[in-house]
């Protein structure tokens, strides 16, 4: 075939493949027209998962009836004089009407301010018709008839109607946030119809719109986030540890106010929280970054949800600390839906005796009391309670280690004693007694709280040893015998090269001939440790972390993986003066409402709560 021009339809059919991908991609072109035209109300109706109709309405601007043919001619666009770098709408590549013209039925009827009448105009895959008077208020309304007709391969690729319905409301969402101060509405033929009142554009507005689309649990649970660095302002927020997601999905960010999808922003987003939460977790994030047009290039991809920033380094150490910062200064938080779960958990209470009947609470007693005679065993010095000693600053009980019979004394004890008025202004409050071996039941003036003691200590010790990791190195223990730790070869030749690392903790390790280690000295931090299972976990951490992280990451997961061998098991009676202390503890130590794993380390529930359970209120 020689060498030809494509026809204008045929260039409006490729640019619409990158452009138009689904439904939601002509909402979101179509969304984006009425924001820049600054509406304040827009509604969205769709049919068919937007496959049979799109229309969107506006208040906005409107275009003149003598403009109409060129909106929806190719390269023409109000929104871009002639400076690329100084983006200041959403749109400005004057691609998205021809395209949407051009594999679909596309009609706009506009009227702007000025004019008595509105106007209107059609494309017909790619056919325009000629403009003719219509009537309509102030504004544009864009119907989208039969997306895809003109490019059957297409239409192909869609999935059923219910997802894409779902990716449209999605982008509606996610575009809202960033217009607090615009309403919107989308109903579809499914009946589920998204409403969103405007709300303003001050900070409480803001947070309202977040409120109204990611759930009112999520300004509760989350922090807020505002730092400015060299001329880029980061405000947002992001949820505490305990508040987290099994994907990434409920992270919006927006640079500019565009809202945009950018592995940077996703990755410095993971980066703050690397040392708070599982792998297999996400947080749940709204970040805005603003900062100078000129220094991020958004004429990335047709899209234009994708971006560059010029200085890439300075955005992620921004976002990166930013978060840490504000996860410190919030220091510990329990997740209060964790409380709001435990109330959930209480009601059916009621009933619970008639599933489980009276002979399984019965038996359920008993296996309790058993073990709490035999769970704990003096002698098995792995439940001691390592070097760090609760007591530090409490000076009451100097005694430490273990015997059994004042610890049964003061478990008996526990309950019976009045709380010190002191402890109960405290965060945490005073402890009264240590139920079910792990869990620490503590008043305040206004609430009960209760710590998982064995996820409150695993997150101590944690800290502790990535504090001392940067003061100095750890004390170690020489064992009597060095212990010779089998491995397969990987995983020896893996360990031996991090050996100077692990000596940093207090593990000597060494190469013992092929397939095997020799472990001189364990963590002093850690007390008597099972040396093989923790050289074994450590050469899995280091396996699967080795090549993709930093080395204070790196670090931070073998501390992490150090403190999970080294926390006191649930299962140790604690005495109150031990408890009380490990209290204080988590006061003082930033991060300690959650533990390595993100989960919580305690609840808090409050006394009108327990009153309401009651009746009382
Ligand atoms: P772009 O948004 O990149 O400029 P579009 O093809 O989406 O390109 O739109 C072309 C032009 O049509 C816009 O620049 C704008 O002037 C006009 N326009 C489109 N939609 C609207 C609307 N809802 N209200 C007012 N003007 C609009
Ligand atoms: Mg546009």
């Amino acid at each position: 075939m020689p060498i030809h021009q494509l026809s204008e339809t045929m260039i409006n059919q490729i640019a619409a493949g990158e452009v138009i991908e689904r439904p939601a991609s002509v909402v979101k072109e179509l969304v984006e027209n009425a924001l820049d035209a600054h509406a304040s109300r827009v509604e969205i109706v769709t049919a068919g998962g937007g496959l049979n109709l799109i229309r969107v309405t506006d208040d906005g601007a409107g275009i003149s009836e003598r403009e109409l043919g060129l909106a929806v001619a190719r390269h023409c666009t109000s929104k871009l004089s002639d400076d690329i770098h100084d983006i200041r709408s959403l749109g400005f590549r004057g691609e998205a009407l021809p395209s949407i013209g051009s594999v679909a039925r596309l009609s706009i009827r506009s009227r702007t301010a000025t004019s008595d009448n509105a106007a209107e105009i059609g494309i017909d895959g790619g056919r325009v018709s000629p403009v003719r008077p219509a009537a309509a208020n102030r504004g544009t309304t864009v119907e989208v008839r039969d997306l895809f007709f003109a490019t059957p391969a297409r239409l192909k690729f869609m999935k059923g109607e219910r997802a894409e319905t779902a990716a449209t409301s999605d982008v509606v969402k996610r575009i809202s946030i960033a217009f607090p101060s615009v309403r919107f509405t989308l109903a579809g033929t499914d009946r589920s119809t998204l409403e969103l009142a405007a709300a303003d554009g001050s900070p409480d507005g803001r947070l309202r719109r977040i409120a109204q689309v990611m759930g009112a649990d999520f300004p509760q649970n989350s922090i807020a986030i505002d730092a400015e660095r060299e001329g880029v302002r980061l405000q947002g927020h992001v949820s505490i540890p305990s508040f987290t997601r099994a994907n990434a999905l409920q992270q919006y960010a927006y640079v500019n106010g565009r809202p945009v999808r950018d592995k940077l922003i996703a990755g410095a987003i993971r980066g703050a929280f690397v040392d708070v939460l599982p792998r297999d977790r996400h947080a749940v994030a709204v970040l805005f970054l603003t900062l100078d047009p000129a220094t991020v290039d958004v004429n990335v991809h047709p899209a234009k949800a994708d971006v560059r920033f010029r200085d890439p380094g300075l955005v992620r150490g921004l976002i990166v600390g930013a978060i840490r910062e504000g996860l410190g200064a919030a220091g510990i938080r329990a997740a209060t839906t964790g409380a709001a779960g435990m109330m959930a958990a209480f009601r059916p209470g009621f009933g619970s005796y008639d599933r489980g009947g009276p002979s399984n609470a019965h038996r359920s007693y008993d296996a309790t009391s058993r073990s709490s005679a035999t769970g704990y065993d003096p002698a098995r010095s792995s439940q001691r309670p390592l070097d760090m000693d609760f007591r530090n600053g409490f000076g009451e009980s100097p005694q430490s280690g273990f015997d059994a019979d004042a610890m049964l004394s003061a478990d008996s004890r526990a309950g019976q004693n009045e709380a010190p008025e002191a402890l109960l202004g405290t965060q945490l409050g005073a402890a009264r007694a240590q139920v079910h071996q792990n869990y620490i039941v503590a008043q305040t003036n206004d609430s009960l709280v209760i710590v998982d003691q064995h996820a409150a200590h695993e997150r101590l010790v944690y800290e502790a040893l990535k504090n001392a990791l940067y003061s100095r190195a750890l004390p170690s223990q020489m064992l009597l015998l060095p212990e010779i730790v089998d491995l397969p070869e990987d995983d020896a030749e893996r360990l031996a090269l991090h050996s100077e690392t692990l000596a940093c903790f207090g593990l000597r390790l060494e190469r013992f001939g092929p397939g095997a280690v020799a472990v001189r000295e364990t963590p002093a931090m850690l007390g008597e440790v099972d040396t093989q299972k923790l050289v074994r976990d450590l050469a899995d951490e280091i396996a699967d972390n080795d090549t993709t992280e930093t080395l204070k990451e790196r670090l931070h997961h073998i501390a992490a993986t150090m403190a999970c061998h080294g926390s006191v098991r649930s299962g140790r009676l604690l005495k109150p003066d031990e408890m009380n202390a490990l209290l204080r503890q988590m006061e003082a130590t930033p991060g300690s409402g959650t533990c390595n794993h993100g989960r919580p380390t305690y609840i808090e529930l409050k006394l009108a709560d327990i009153e309401r359970l009651f009746g009382r209120r």
